[in-house]
């Protein structure tokens, strides 16, 4: 069925892309030390890094730009975007910032004190870096079907409410600062969270009194996943589902370069809460600006005020969903083992199942992106042993429990036609994988070493 739908948008402008012969991108991926963070955009065909910041704005948000009110303080697109927050979030207050991790930054101290720890299903890595810069503790509570690649289940990003429970009992509820729920779940492979498990959280968090905010990067991906997968829901629209969700919140954060369909943004927004909202512009000032800017220019704001109103539109959200699903199905087809069902923004081959002679210790998934790039110029990324790094104490490798290449979708980017050729690298390369070789460095920082270091093949 995906198939045949059509996207609800045309071309209006292109960007050129160009895919250099194999000779030079074997020369170019072993001059950056076998690591895809190392290569120009302008030696890549089809980037797949990341889909943050990385969709395509439309005609309507272009024109957007051209109406920037760049007033340092009260700028009319401040009072665009605060329009759309209430319309399609149903929250009274907002705070723009310049992305995800500066809403955290600005939020995060109001509402963590030392040794408290934030109960989410599976906080994102900015999030725990700053939940932990404030002294806490990012405590992970998704549900264990989670980590099965194989087994199908509609919301894998589901809360495990025994052990959120569990958590609170055995820790006391003074050790908690409060309980953060992140649509889609990023880290577990853009999984979504079920409303009925998004209510049986707040229940739990009424009982304890305890507060529920969201991490709220791809909303509408979540809401549409509810749509199609749970009862009760087919016929409500993504707004009213959108507004229900969050109406068992108290506040959310969120990057815009997700669902805000914006290269840059951010922002805290507050349902009610006057005290939090004082404290977040307060906050604001000194970490981002001004609190009708809060880092970004008007024009910014004004995209990201039209963005929010076009992500919610359904027939969007079904083709890029359905992109996404086309690939994880032509790879399914093509006998590649990936994570079922797929995600919202991305698709995770099991490089553990596909490449079982590389250990861990010389990074399977890392073998794959470097030979998916050499395939076709395609740029992935590893999520895995080598993402995970080394024991702090022993400085041990650590054994992540799953090795994983991710195909990240950028949002209205590629077209269906880029998705077949993705597939086709993999069929190509699934035929010499026994030749495959595993990596080990030449050069390897302490600290985020997958973003710098240096491989070279194991002989
Ligand atoms: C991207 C992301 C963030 C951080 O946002 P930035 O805009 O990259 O700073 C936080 N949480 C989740 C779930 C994200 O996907």
């Amino acid at each position: 069925m995906y198939d045949k739908m059509a996207e609800p948008y045309r071309i209006k402008m292109v960007e050129k892309i160009r895919l250099i012969p194999r000779e030079e991108r074997e020369r170019k991926i072993k001059e950056v030390g076998y690591n895809q963070f190392g290569l120009k955009s302008e030696d890549i065909f089809i980037d797949l890094l990341t889909d943050s910041g990385t969709g395509a704005m439309s005609d309507n948000q272009w024109a957007g730009l051209m109406l920037g009110d760049e007033s340092y303080a009260g700028s009319r697109n401040y009072y665009n975007l605060q329009d759309s927050v209430n319309d399609i979030i149903g929250y009274k207050y907002f705070v723009p910032t310049h992305q995800g991790r500066g809403a955290e930054n600005v939020l995060f101290p109001l509402l963590i004190q030392e040794g408290q720890s934030v109960l989410g299903n599976m906080h994102f890595d900015t999030t725990k870096a700053h939940i932990e810069l404030k002294g806490g503790r990012a405590v992970n509570l998704v549900i264990d079907d989670a980590f099965e690649t194989q087994k199908e289940h509609p919301f894998k990003g589901n809360f495990d409410i025994h052990k959120l429970t569990n958590f609170i009992e055995d820790n006391g509820v003074e050790k908690c600062a409060f309980i953060l729920i992140t649509v889609t779940c990023n880290s577990a492979g853009g999984q979504p969270v079920s409303m009925e498990n998004i209510k049986a959280v707040k229940e739990i968090a009424d009982r304890y009194g305890l507060r529920v905010f969201f991490d709220a990067a791809r909303f509408a991906e979540n809401a549409y996943f509810i749509k199609q997968r749970e009862k009760g829901y087919e016929n409500k629209s993504i707004v009213e589902i959108i507004r229900e969700m969050f109406s068992y919140g108290e506040g959310l954060t969120m990057s815009a370069k997700k669902d805000g369909l914006v290269n840059m943004g951010g922002m805290i927004a507050i349902k009610e809460d006057e005290n939090l909202y004082e404290g977040a512009r307060k906050m604001v000032i000194p970490m981002e600006g001004f609190p009708t800017y809060g880092g970004l220019s008007g024009r910014d704001m004004e995209a990201l005020a039209r963005g929010l109103r076009e992500v919610v539109e359904e027939d969007y959200l079904q083709t890029r969903i359905g992109q996404v699903e086309y690939l994880g199905r032509k790879l399914d087809e093509a006998g590649i083992p990936i994570q079922k069902p797929v995600g919202g923004h991305a698709v995770f081959v099991d490089a553990k199942k596909m490449l079982p002679h590389i250990p861990y210790n010389q990074f399977p998934a890392q073998a794959l992106c470097v030979e998916l790039y050499i395939e076709a110029g395609i740029r992935a990324v590893e999520i895995g042993s080598f993402l995970l790094g080394r024991d702090p104490d022993t400085k041990e490798q650590l054994k992540s429990p799953l090795e994983l290449l991710r195909l990240t979708i950028p949002r209205r980017m590629y077209t269906n036609n880029h998705m077949d050729v993705i597939v086709e690298a993999f069929k190509n390369i699934n035929k010499k994988k026994d030749q495959l070789k595993g990596y080990d460095f030449t050069y390897e920082p302490e600290v985020l070493r997958h973003f710098i270091a240096r491989l070279k093949p194991v002989e």
